[in-house]
């Protein structure tokens, strides 16, 4: 099993030193490991804490090229998008999408939701309820809040399914399979179970495995979730990124 890209890799423009190195850094991380390909997915601009600014995105498409140019590694330029309420709406805007190579969503709790009551029914709800026993109620609405956003955004890939926000993950990858989108095997952390994992690959949904390094150093290192895919015994067919370069399904 050969991981030939890594698509989910953060950089120092997550701020406040969330991510530790520099895009020529992830770059050259990732020809040292063989890899022909990565994406740049700094955290969504509502991330309160860590979230890349719109006004820096023009330094890191310039960071790209250098990078290119100097390890021959073929660099995307995307974003770990925010899911920012309970309807379906993500942190990233129509004219996010002229620069966007490749879009990741994912929850994370740091952000500025969209509405009052996202704080509500949505952070709250998931920061004190169980991870692993969720109310029938916060659950619907977790994966309401998913499809949703499977509808109206031409999102590559869903990051992290279920971490801090339990969904029904059959029902995410039975959209995600019609809508072309990729569920992540994490690098750093896997949400669902082995029998959900399963569940989903028989329905016929491919995976991409991501390293979600938020140093160069970890760039390519998701040993994990190989190891799941050997211990499952998951179809490769149905894994992107291994054995061959990932083709993104969505349009936009
Ligand atoms: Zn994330
Ligand atoms: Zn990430």
């Amino acid at each position: 099993m050969i991981l030939y890209g890594d698509y989910h890799t953060h950089t120092k423009y997550s701020r406040h030193n969330h991510g530790k190195g520099t895009v020529l850094e992830n770059a050259s991380a990732a020809q040292n490991k063989g890899l022909k390909q990565i994406a740049i997915t700094e955290h969504g601009f509502n991330h309160y804490a860590y979230g890349i600014r719109r006004k820096d995105v023009p330094s890191v498409k310039e960071d790209i090229l250098n990078a290119r140019e100097v390890t021959g590694v073929d660099i995307l330029l995307g974003v770990e998008a925010n899911l920012i309420s309970d309807g379906g709406e993500i942190d990233v805007e129509e004219q996010d999408f002229e620069f966007l190579d490749i879009l990741l969503m994912g929850y994370h709790k740091l952000v500025k939701f969209a509405h009052k009551r996202d704080y509500i029914n949505f952070l709250l709800a998931n920061k004190f309820g169980s991870p692993y026993f969720p109310s029938k109620e916060r659950l619907n609405r977790n994966t309401t809040a998913f499809l949703k956003a499977l509808d109206k955004y031409p999102i590559d890939v869903i990051t992290h399914l279920n971490y801090g926000c339990p969904t029904d993950t059959l029902a995410v990858a039975r959209l995600a399979k019609e809508k072309g989108t990729l569920i992540e095997l994490n690098g750093k952390r896997i949400n669902f179970t082995d029998q959900e994992l399963l569940t989903m690959a028989s329905e016929g949904v491919k995976f991409i495995v991501n390293s979600d390094a938020h140093s160069p150093e970890k760039v390519g290192e998701c040993n994990n979730a190989l190891n799941l895919i050997y211990r499952l015994d998951l179809p490769l067919s149905q894994i992107v990124n291994i054995d061959k370069l990932p083709k993104f399904a969505t349009k936009r």
